[in-house]
């Protein structure tokens, strides 16, 4: 903390790692030797800029990029670029850090990395969107390609963005290198089903967990924050296997819809007119739109996805949600919850399907997007999904399996840790002190 002060989001994803680790540890005295703990909270490179872009006022305006690039020993780092006024040093460093475990899960081959900016994009023009991605790549492309390091999207970063940075990285790469970036438009590159993947990567993760545990998505009641790529995609492959989704929010308010979201609404509002979630009950006047966003949690529900942003759930919205009787906490977004709310579903037996699990379905996908870049050929919806589908049984499978081996079966969050951090650490060690 001494040597990274203020930057609390990171303290926090490293304290929950640390914690589930130190069994690992005692069991494993090599990777103290070598120093692997210390090596892995402290990125291999961190890139802080400048951003300066023209308003539609003609009026230069100023912000900060970043890209942290966290470790590389499995692959090329990897990891999205989030658009949000709340971003700073210690929110990517804590994205960064959860990646490098997430993707050593997804068993492909990368390595973890995020950055960003604080720019807010919201209200501002397609032309200063454009114009702020062109400037922030004008930095950026000395620092990223194919084989060293490839961002995706993130909050705030979607198709649109990608295909602004992407347009200016050909510009000053001289020609087309579609690995560079992931989640590109399915014109010029991008996969099919990378859009869905996170969302239904998590109905995936939440599905085997519930098998496991002698149970099924069909006929629960599911609550969702957030309005987004993941909550969305989230929301369509859970109503798929049988569940109603009665409640989803944004960062203004929730609407509960007894009847279950109309998801069709829900898209037309978040994805085409880029409008608030208060918009829902003019098209369905049954249903109940709140403001403030923390109302969601307190609505009953028998699987809760937080799918919006990190530290949405603290105890007392845990303590909500227990006493209402929930019995699956499914991670979408990252950290959504604060390690105190995590411990407290433990304790009173809820299933958590932890973030760097449950959501690891959208780089995954990226890694198939990279991979028919590479091969110059695109996959089918139904092959991608289906390849999809077997990671995500297969992050199950080994999260299960490593909480077992170390005594404390039926937790996926030390599992998950546990099994990112075999792995990673295997290839440092075989690499050397670098
Ligand atoms: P989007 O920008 O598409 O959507 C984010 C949603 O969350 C919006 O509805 C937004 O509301 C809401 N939100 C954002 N910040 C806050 C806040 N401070 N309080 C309340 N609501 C908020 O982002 P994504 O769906 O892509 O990302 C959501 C989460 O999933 C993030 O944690 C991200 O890191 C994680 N994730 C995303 C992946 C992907 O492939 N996209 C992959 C893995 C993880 P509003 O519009 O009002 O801001």
């Amino acid at each position: 903390k001494e040597r990274n002060p203020g930057e609390s989001e990171f303290h926090q994803a490293v304290e929950e790692v640390l914690l589930s680790l130190q069994p690992v540890l005692e069991k494993n005295p090599q990777y103290a030797k070598a120093g692997i703990i210390e090596r892995l909270v402290e990125p291999e490179r961190q890139i802080m800029f400048r951003v300066p872009w023209v308003d539609d006022e003609g009026n230069v305006q100023v912000n900060r990029g970043f890209r942290v690039q966290f470790n590389s020993a499995i692959g090329p780092y990897k990891g999205g670029l989030r658009f949000h006024p709340s971003v700073y040093l210690g929110i990517i460093k804590f994205l960064g850090f959860e990646q490098v475990f997430k993707n050593s899960l997804s068993g492909l081959p990368i390595g973890g990395g995020k950055g960003g900016s604080d720019f807010d994009p919201k209200g501002k023009s397609d032309g200063e969107i454009m114009r702020f991605c062109q400037s922030f790549m004008t930095e950026l492309y000395r620092h990223i390609g194919p084989d060293i390091d490839v961002p995706a999207g993130d909050i705030g970063v979607g198709g649109r963005e990608i295909g602004y940075l992407f347009g200016q990285y050909k510009r000053i790469r001289n020609g087309y290198e579609g690995g560079v970036l992931t989640g590109k438009g399915l014109t010029y590159g991008g996969s099919l089903a990378r859009k869905e993947a996170t969302g239904y990567g998590l109905i995936y993760f939440v599905k085997e967990m519930l098998e496991a545990n002698d149970s099924t998505l069909a006929g629960k009641t599911v609550v969702i924050s957030g309005a987004g790529n993941v909550a969305i995609y989230a929301c369509e492959k859970a109503e798929q296997f049988g569940a109603k989704i009665v409640a989803m929010c944004d960062s203004k308010g929730y609407i509960y819809d007894k009847d279950g979201i109309n998801l069709d609404t829900v898209k037309q509002i978040k994805e085409v007119e880029r409008k608030r979630i208060s918009e829902y009950v003019k098209h369905h006047p049954n249903a109940e739109y709140h403001d403030g966003q923390k109302g969601i949690w307190s609505i009953k529900c028998d699987i809760a996805l937080p799918c919006a942003t990190q530290n949405d759930i603290h105890v007392e919205h845990a303590e909500q949600l227990i006493n209402n009787g929930v019995q699956v906490m499914g991670e979408g977004a990252n950290m959504p919850c604060t390690n105190e709310a995590v411990n407290l579903f433990l304790e009173k037996g809820v299933l958590v399907a932890p973030a760097k699990a449950a959501n690891a379905g959208g780089v995954s996908t990226s890694a198939l997007e990279m991979s028919q870049n590479s091969m110059r050929l695109s996959w089918t919806f139904e092959e991608v999904d289906e390849k999809l589908q077997a990671i995500m049984a297969n992050i199950f499978k080994v999260s299960n399996d490593a909480a077992k081996e170390y005594g404390m079966e039926g937790n996926y969050v030390a599992g998950a840790n546990i099994a990112g951090f075999l792995k990673v650490s295997e290839a440092m060690l075989a690499q050397g002190v670098v």
